[in-house]
């Protein structure tokens, strides 16, 4: 070893010790009479000392030409610090030096190493590798390694076993665009990167292994986001003679040990929640329930207290729906016209936002009370429980669009009222999604979660009669304050039920032999009834982490457009490699 220990270890213990510590030149101090260097590497800082007249000229001489970043080796002896920092574990001691060696020295990085750095973005994701010095972003990463330590562990102790399934796969038309991989061997033909190992973790049920996971890298051509990257990680799980509320159990237990071992969290037990329940009083299938402000409806397929008093709005919508946002009556007129144009941006679309002041001494005031009477506005202000004090923020609409919209402003008004605070965790699943959604633009059903996921028992009828918006799937989203971690479902292991999923997905049989005839032929070689889920790995690290972005617990990642700046990549590659591929550009 070049070094007898690292710079995060020396305490007063150590002091008369003589060490040799290796690292990066944080930052040097020269009083004239005296020299500190803070020497840093992945476990620390520690502090070196030189004095005039006492350390050798040669170290003085060398300790002067340091610049940031240089890589050093110094040898001395570990001394009490007369002014002691509290803010680091060595800063009882520093190492007074008596030879100091450069063993490579840096360019000056072109932005700040530090905890705050005065480095743009696209400059850090140029030089990740300086990115990665930086305390935060190292520490990210340790996370991320601790939560994988963490998975393995629980998962073994739970008898599962981690299999590597192949990245050289098939393409296949449904879910999200796959990335392919041009064959040499085979000109013109193409593998695709797994967008999830969902058929071979099926064929290891089949093949027997009864309880499957992976830590694995899939791959999505997907138009990016904050939250999304086009290579990204899943623990991905499978397991055999499993009802759906056993794999709920099993990874509820996965949860709550990473809460525990990573954060010292005891996660209270996860409630459920059922897909209609979810859309239709939070208007989303993953509510952030660390707030309730639940949606509550003026108008609907139940009840309407808002026709036929003139107000063509409301008339002409299916939909009035509406939140309470408690206390927060006392608005300005530019802080509702802010939430008002919030809900009109084009990412949310709304036309226009109705409110319901309850006024100190209760009376109401509404942006519409031309249209209303003080007996109307109070039929809805006890609709929504008002109390004085309270403001109601209300949207129109169709159907689950307005409630879309309504979800946006909710999550927003919580920002605004600080219910989302980053270290409070609530947990719960939601279940019985619909097995299909109709694509209004290919005027066709798609399989919501995808097509291997099984009908509940009882809806089956509906894939014979065609009612295929009536059929429910044994399908579950875990989410975690309003980000969906996870997902999965019971499968499909009949090939009968199998193929009549293909059918109402518009495959002909020709098709999806073609596509999937390798699963079908394993249902028929005995296969398990089966079922797993996915989590999102990155995403959980960055909601452990307490960030919104999964991209800072990426070692390497992509930017917004898919590159990877620092290796620039995708790049074009050489006529010679086009030649062997078979590949002509035509630009
Ligand atoms: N393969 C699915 C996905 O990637 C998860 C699952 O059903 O297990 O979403």
């Amino acid at each position: 070893m070049l070094r007898t220990h690292n710079n995060g270890e020396l305490r007063l213990s150590n002091v008369g010790q003589t060490v040799t510590l290796c690292g990066w030149v944080q930052r040097t101090r020269d009083k004239g009479g005296m020299i500190w260097v803070d020497l840093r590497d992945r476990f620390g800082i520690t502090q070196l000392m030189l004095e005039e007249g006492q350390s050798s000229k040669e170290a003085l001489a060398t300790t002067r030409s340091l610049g940031r970043e240089f890589v050093v080796s110094a040898t001395g002896t570990v001394v009490e610090r007369l002014s002691k920092n509290d803010k680091i574990p060595t800063g009882d001691v520093e190492v007074k030096i008596d030879t100091i060696t450069i063993l490579n020295p840096a360019k000056l990085p072109p932005f700040l190493i530090e905890d705050i750095t005065d480095g743009g973005d696209d400059l850090r994701m140029k030089y990740r590798y300086l990115d990665l010095r930086r305390n935060p972003v190292r520490e990210n990463l340790i996370l991320r390694h601790k939560m994988a330590q963490q998975v393995r562990s629980y998962l073994d102790s739970q008898n599962f076993i981690e299999v590597e399934t192949p990245v050289l796969i098939k393409s296949t038309p449904e879910g999200a665009r796959d990335f392919v991989v041009p064959s040499r061997m085979n000109p013109g033909e193409f593998y695709a990167l797994p967008q999830s190992p969902q058929t071979f973790k099926q064929l290891l049920m089949v093949s027997g292994f009864d309880r499957y996971f992976q830590i694995v890298k899939c791959f999505r051509d997907e138009d990016l986001r904050a939250d999304r990257q086009p290579e990204f990680t899943q623990i991905d799980c499978e397991m055999s003679f499993v009802e759906q509320e056993d794999v709920l159990q099993l990874f509820e237990g996965l949860i709550r040990h990473l809460f525990k071992t990573i954060k010292g969290i005891d996660l209270p037990e996860l409630t459920r929640m059922t897909y209609a329940h979810a859309m239709k009083y939070y208007g989303s299938d993953k509510p952030d329930i660390r707030f309730g402000m639940q949606f509550v409806e003026l108008k609907s397929e139940e009840v309407d207290l808002t026709s036929g008093k003139g107000f063509p709005v409301f008339d002409g919508a299916s939909t009035v729906v509406g939140i309470n946002a408690k206390g927060c009556a006392d608005y300005t007129r530019k802080q509702v016209d802010e939430l008002t144009e919030f809900v009109k941006r084009p990412q949310i679309g709304a036309k226009g936002l109705v409110y319901l002041r309850c006024m100190a001494d209760g009376s109401l005031k509404s942006s519409i009370d031309k249209f209303y009477s003080p007996e109307d506005l109070k039929t809805w202000a006890e609709a929504f429980g008002a109390e004085p004090g309270d403001l109601m923020l209300i949207l129109c609409g169709e159907g689950d669009k307005a409630r879309k919209q309504l979800n946006d402003l909710r999550l927003e008004m919580g920002n605004r009222l600080g219910l989302r605070d980053p270290e409070k965790f609530a947990a719960h699943w939601v279940i019985d999604f619909p097995l299909f959604e109709y694509g209004e633009e290919d005027d066709r059903w798609f399989a919501m979660h995808h097509p291997f996921t099984s009908p509940k028992p009882e809806d089956i009828q509906f894939l014979e009669s065609g009612d295929f918006g009536k059929i429910r799937a044994n399908a579950y989203d875990m989410v975690i304050n309003g980000v969906e971690i996870g997902g999965g479902s019971i499968r499909i292991f009949q090939k009968d039920l199998q193929a009549k999923m293909f059918e109402a997905l518009g495959f002909s049989d020709e098709e999806a032999k073609h596509q999937f005839g390798f699963l079908m032929d394993a249902f028929e070689y005995g296969a398990p009834p089966h079922g797993g889920l996915a989590f999102g790995f990155d995403r959980i690290c960055s909601l452990f982490g307490g960030s919104d972005s999964i991209r800072d617990f990426i070692a390497f990642p992509k930017n917004n457009s898919g590159r990877d700046v620092m290796i620039d990549a995708p790049s074009s590659i050489d006529a010679k490699q086009m030649d062997e591929l078979k590949i002509k550009t035509v630009l």
